[in-house]
């Protein structure tokens, strides 16, 4: 294989297969309510890329999903904080929100989808505090390195943000899953 799959990358971390929980929690983001852009990314949809999901209270999110049969197909999981721009918010409310999804002991991660322009010191450190009970990693929405590419998609972030803030988050012991969309035009 010339890539990793992350299943496969967390079957072998843990010992077992290991299920995503897909969580809304309610976030926005900074390209779409004006702080750094209006409209998103072209791609992004209404739900800021997670349409599948329902809205509900986040704890009732991840009841749900260990409720179902879904849940049968694995003994651990990790939370995926999918749309929108999940640490684009006050450390008090993040904290609220991750802790609404850490409700059961077969819960072994939390994965935080977000922007790297929404990762700063104090986000890294509340990540730090996090991952000394949880694996804990970031999946940041690069797409393109090509700058040019990116203004075209509306990405509303230079591709240095996305360097600094892996630099950052690696220098703390926590992973990163970089987003890439292959074959877009230039
Ligand atoms: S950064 Fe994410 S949530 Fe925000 S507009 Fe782009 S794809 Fe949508």
């Amino acid at each position: 294989m010339r890539y990793n799959y992350v299943s496969e990358f967390l079957k072998n971390k843990f010992g077992e297969r290991v299920l995503k929980i897909c969580v809304d929690g309610d976030f926005s983001c900074p390209n779409r309510d004006g702080t750094c852009g209006i409209g998103g990314c072209i791609f992004c949809g209404e739900s800021g890329s997670g349409e599948h999901l329902k809205k509900a209270p986040i704890e009732k999110q991840v009841q749900n999903y260990l409720s179902s049969y879904r849940a049968q197909r694995a003994n651990k999981f990790i939370v995926y904080f999918q749309n929108f721009s999940n640490t684009y918010d006050t450390i008090s409310n993040l904290k609220s929100k991750y802790n609404q999804a850490l409700i059961d002991d077969r819960i072994v991660g939390m994965s935080i989808a977000t922007r790297p322009d929404c990762i700063n010191k104090e986000i890294v450190d509340l990540l730090i505090e996090y991952s000394k009970k949880y694996y804990v990693f970031v999946e940041l929405g690069l797409q393109t390195s090509n700058d040019v590419t990116a203004t075209n998609i509306n990405r509303g972030y230079s591709s240095d943000i996305f360097t600094k803030a892996v630099t950052m988050l690696n220098v703390a012991g926590i992973d990163v899953v970089a987003h890439i969309m292959v074959g877009l035009p230039r």
